[in-house]
């Protein structure tokens, strides 16, 4: 991303990206190809350039803990103005504001490959912002049902749950494999009960898309979304 695409280009390109992201979702055929292909015409420039730019997206996909579109291996040389560019473009495109998360991870990966990086001040006192989030409302009973099926052993790992909170409950977290942000449904068979160090694996892990298919052969009443 060194070259300097105009928002118009930028935006384009997220707004192909999140039609292609909902399509494979519902199992709408897509040819990626064709895409490129447009706004290469419509922006003079080359298809690959636009490839790559979609695995900029994935990329910042990727940060914000999400599916990526299948075939598009995020590509991280993304600068974190342009990670932050991205994030509130298909903020504006989903018409959905999920916490920021970008620009402030791709600097703290920037920063850890220095290989002098010298010990922080810090910020003595952080200032506040305050930020719209959208939040989906969700069933009490669905958590409630999952998390007495589930009877404080984690669905992924079937470890105890890792200690029992302040109010005497096995501590274990929600997940739902279609992801609410991607209009995944808040029922039972869309949520797992799992340790937090299986909910962040399937996340952020390298290896999350066999974790989920593995939740799927492994639970019987879980259906794809
Ligand atoms: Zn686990
Ligand atoms: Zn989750």
């Amino acid at each position: 991303m060194s070259d300097n695409w105009t928002e118009e280009e930028l935006k384009a390109a997220v707004e192909a990206y999140v039609q292609m992201h909902s399509d494979e979702a519902n199992g709408v055929p897509c040819v990626k190809k064709q895409i490129y292909s447009g706004l290469a015409n419509r922006f003079g420039r080359t298809e690959k350039s636009f490839e790559y730019r979609m695995q900029n997206i994935s990329y910042v996909y990727s940060l914000m803990g999400r599916e990526w579109v299948s075939g598009l291996k995020p590509a991280k040389n993304v600068g974190s103005n342009n990670a932050a560019v991205i994030e509130r473009l298909v903020s504006e495109v989903e018409g959905q504001s999920l916490p920021k998360v970008a620009e402030f991870e791709t600097q703290v990966i920037s920063y850890k490959s220095k290989a002098n990086l010298s010990k922080p001040r810090g910020i003595k006192e952080p200032d506040k912002a305050y930020s719209q989030v959208t939040h989906f409302k969700r069933d009490p009973k669905v958590k409630a049902w999952v998390l007495k099926e589930a009877s404080g052993k984690c669905e992924c790992c079937s470890s105890n749950a890792p200690f029992t909170t302040a109010e005497g409950e096995p501590f274990l977290e929600i997940h739902h494999l279609r992801r609410l942000a991607d209009g995944g449904s808040d029922t039972v068979s869309n949520a797992v009960a799992l340790c937090p160090n299986c909910h962040r694996e399937m996340h952020y892990g390298v290896n999350k898309s066999s974790l989920v298919s593995s939740m799927y052969s492994k639970l019987s009443r879980l259906v794809h979304e």
